[in-house]
């Protein structure tokens, strides 16, 4: 993580007050919530609608961090403290972490995408870990706090960092992928997300595509080929090389074939037609997150075996395909970390599609921010559910509700459930299952079904 005396913080940043008795003080690390403060942080309050963080200042400075950053517009600096005056904390958090990039000697991969940007980026990670330092964005730290605090937390002697950038709005990736200047730049895919602010896919897509504003002149753009919407624009993206990947042959890089097995998926690619590779997680969606992680991989230099090694050796982040073994035996997959209309019918896909002739049953919840077409989305989620394929359908809160109602249009009323009250859920379902399910629970964050899959376990 960061680690520069005072003195080069004041090079680094605009700083408004005479820090030269404190120039030889030296900071590691950032923070900004003193519940996880650590000892020689530089400390950044922001003043909040609700809780203004300078209050905190003195405290923090008291419990182990070296200095502070302070707004100039909030009254009564604490001069006898060593604190750093700034126009505005949080420019000054991004301005930091901008020239802390520009002077660390490390290739940044960012991931930007409607789904699987988490997943990509444990894939990225996972394969380049068999050759290179590699660091990750932790969690879900994706967006204009996030990524900055990431990037402060970057080690000096670490090779390569994997940057997962986040939108609601346009213009958000332009701002981090500038932050960032990423060597290589992945789109994932583009989903029908937060369609709320950004009005249809092609306006998602122009989002996404933001990304490459701030790839190095010669890098490398990675995106999914099999998406109109990104390859009709390629004629305009001059400045960097591109390399696409899909499920279609007119990719560069394409699986040739994919086996699904109870853990994880067997394939091979058209790039090493006579290797076999293993992934351990569910999905085909997945094997095609994956192959973004191998055009990474080969761009960087690894050999087809190290690509081979650490895609065997991936974990993903939890509550994403997450596989629980549940009472009586049943077989549970958690994906109950998020929700949209493209990762849900992606799932459902995934499980309908399982070799396996065990029984399957969906527990599927509101599917949250999708704006004025909600109930159609979540209609057509119902529509896609195969009667031939799934044994029951639960379905959990008010917008559920609309996937057990189109559900019933295909399915006998006997196997679609519908929910307002989790326990009574539960209780439900414990009652139908005999041992021999798989069961998939996934919903929006906000819907948290991971109680459900938490009540199911043994
Ligand atoms: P967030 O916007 O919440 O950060 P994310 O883009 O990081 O989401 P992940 O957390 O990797 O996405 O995955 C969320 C869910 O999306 C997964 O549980 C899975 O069901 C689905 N998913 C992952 N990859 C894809 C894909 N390529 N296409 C469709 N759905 C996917
Ligand atoms: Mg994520």
């Amino acid at each position: 993580m960061i680690q520069r005396t005072i003195g080069q913080l004041a090079t680094m940043i605009h700083v408004e007050n005479d820090v030269s008795n404190y120039s030889e003080i030296e900071v590691t690390g950032v923070c900004i919530d003193t519940r996880k403060l650590k000892r020689g942080n530089l400390f950044i309050p922001f003043k909040g609608n609700n809780v203004d963080g300078h209050q905190y200042v003195e405290d923090a400075i008291k419990n182990g961090a070296s200095a502070a950053l302070w707004q100039k517009d909030v009254p009564n600096p604490p001069y006898h403290l060593p604190i750093l005056v700034v126009e505005n904390t949080e420019h000054s958090l991004q301005d930091l972490a901008r020239s802390y990039r520009d002077q660390l000697n490390i290739k940044v991969i960012g991931v930007t995408g409607s789904n699987g940007k988490t997943t990509t980026k444990d894939m990225v990670t996972a394969v380049l870990s068999e050759k290179f330092n590699v660091q990750k964005t932790e969690g879900n730290f994706n967006n204009h706090l996030g990524l900055p605090i990431t990037i402060l937390s970057l080690r000096e002697d670490t090779d390569v960092a994997v940057l997962e950038m986040g939108m609601s709005a346009k213009g958000e990736i332009d701002f981090l992928t500038k932050l960032a200047k990423p060597d290589i730049a992945i789109i994932t895919n583009i989903g029908e997300a937060h369609l709320q602010d950004l009005g249809s896919r092609e306006g998602i897509a122009k989002a996404k595509l933001e990304i490459t504003n701030g790839l190095k002149k010669d890098g490398l753009f990675i995106f999914i080929g099999d998406e109109p919407l990104l390859r009709e624009r390629v004629d305009q993206y001059k400045n960097f090389r591109i390399q696409t990947f899909g499920k279609s042959k007119v990719n560069d890089l394409y699986p040739i074939s994919i086996e699904q097995q109870n853990n994880g998926s067997v394939y091979s690619i058209n790039k090493a037609p006579e290797k076999e590779l293993y992934l351990p997680v569910l999905g085909e969606y997945n094997v095609l997150n994956s192959l973004s992680a191998i055009l990474s991989a080969l761009e960087l230099g690894l050999s087809m075996d190290e690509i081979e090694l650490g895609l065997k050796a991936l974990k993903l982040s939890s509550m994403r395909m997450e596989k629980h073994t549940g009472i009586k035996g049943t077989k549970i997959i958690n994906d109950a970390y998020n929700a949209s209309p493209t990762s849900m019918k992606a799932a459902i896909h995934m499980l309908e599609t399982l070799a396996d002739a065990d029984d399957k049953i969906v527990v599927l919840g509101d599917m949250l921010e999708l704006g004025d077409n909600e109930v159609e989305f979540h209609r057509e989620v119902g529509r896609e559910l195969k009667e031939s394929k799934i044994k029951y359908v639960f379905t959990y809160g008010k917008l559920g509700n609309y996937i057990a109602e189109s559900a019933k249009l295909t399915f006998p009323e006997t196997r679609v459930f519908a929910f307002m009250d989790k326990q009574e859920l539960v209780q439900h379902l414990k009652s139908v299952i005999n041992g021999n399910e798989w069961i998939l629970v996934k919903g929006s964050r906000g819907m948290k079904l991971e109680e459900v899959v938490q009540e199911l376990e043994e």
